[in-house]
């Protein structure tokens, strides 16, 4: 079992298995994109396939499969079929942008891999163009209906921007009152390849939750599982729900359960904070297992109580960094 210096124990993975995107996020990267690391950096799907196994074998039991956007990466099916078959993981996810995953969608489902996070900011095609600065949005759309008509647990990620898609909030909830999924709505975090850095957001999840109260009254709290980043709600006579995700505020560190592996690597063991450890080359070279082991207790065993704390812990470098390169 994996239990850090503060006594939270880590159970969940996300996993990047790429830096690129077919998209370009205003919040994420600029427009011209980051500076993708070259092939030969990003592990390979058989050093992926190694490092959950550690992993799993150390008491991770729930994988979320996350990049860049997963399925650019044309052997990923290679690996989530891999993963399907580990002993003792319980849970396989993918966050996607639902661009490319048509294909993939009924073996998915074989594997048993139904818990996808679609990323969506808006309900308008001029809206999510201006957005992504790509014309994807029917593809988008037909996808995501697709997902939610085959039965899979689909949750909407939809990052409120300042300026740019408050107005879609009371719609995405409107057009999804009869289908069960969750809409999630997130602050905007300051990661986003250094194109603008900010100390504070005007759509916090106060804000965001008190927009959302003033057309629909009648809501509830529901409880929710203590490690999870999202506070949820229940609409009354929605067949979802809807949650709020404090990525800016940071008010769930204190049960934070997650670990990140980017796709070169790192071991991000707090999100504000920077790589602790980098297992490319451990399982590139002769590095015997136990050595690997001993790398990812290390890094579990220093990491900060908040995100605040990981912060403070080095100059405001971070910022430079993009959602692409970590994983969200
Ligand atoms: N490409 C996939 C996607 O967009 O779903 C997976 C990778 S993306 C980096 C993972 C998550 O990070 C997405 O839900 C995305 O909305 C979120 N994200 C990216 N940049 C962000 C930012 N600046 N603030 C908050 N969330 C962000
Ligand atoms: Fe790509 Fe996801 Fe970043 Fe958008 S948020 S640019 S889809 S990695």
């Amino acid at each position: 079992m994996l239990i850090d210096n503060h006594g939270r124990k880590i159970n969940y993975l996300r996993l990047a298995v790429t830096d690129r995107c077919n998209l370009r996020c205003n919040y994420c990267m600029p427009s011209e994109g980051i500076d993708f690391v070259k092939n030969d950096r990003l592990l390979s799907i058989s050093e992926l396939k190694r490092v959950s196994e550690i992993l799993v074998s150390q008491g991770i039991d729930k994988i979320r499969i996350t990049g860049g956007e997963p399925f650019v990466r044309k052997d990923l099916m290679k690996l989530l079929r891999h993963l399907s078959t580990l002993k003792g993981l319980n849970d396989i996810s993918v966050t996607t942008n639902a661009t490319l995953i048509d294909p993939h969608i009924d073996e998915l489902k074989e594997l048993g891999i139904t818990n996808i996070n679609v990323s969506l900011d808006s309900i308008n095609r001029e809206t999510f163009e201006r957005i992504t600065r790509r014309k994807q949005f029917d593809t988008v759309h037909n996808n995501l209906i697709r997902l939610i008509t085959e039965g899979f647990n689909v949750r909407i990620n939809f990052i409120v921007l300042d300026g740019q898609n408050e107005q879609d909030i009371i719609p995405i909830l409107d057009v999804m009152k009869h289908h069960n999924v969750s809409v999630r709505f997130l602050e905007e975090m300051p990661f986003n390849g250094g194109s603008k850095n900010f100390n504070t957001i005007k759509w916090n999840y106060k804000a965001i939750l008190e927009h959302i109260a003033e057309a629909y009254p009648n809501y509830q709290k529901l409880e929710s599982p203590k490690e999870s980043t999202s506070i949820n709600y229940k609409i009354e006579g929605h067949a979802g729900t809807f949650g709020i995700i404090p990525s800016f505020s940071r008010t769930f560190c204190g049960s934070c359960n997650r670990l990140r592996v980017t796709a070169t690597g790192d071991v991000i063991t707090c999100l504000y904070g920077k790589p602790k450890a980098n297992l490319r080359d451990l399982v590139r070279g002769e590095t015997n297992t136990e050595k690997i082991k001993e790398t990812i207790l290390d890094a579990i065993g220093n990491r900060a109580k908040t995100g605040f704390e990981a912060q403070e812990k080095h100059s405001k470098t971070v910022f430079e960094n993009s959602m692409t390169s970590i994983g969200g």
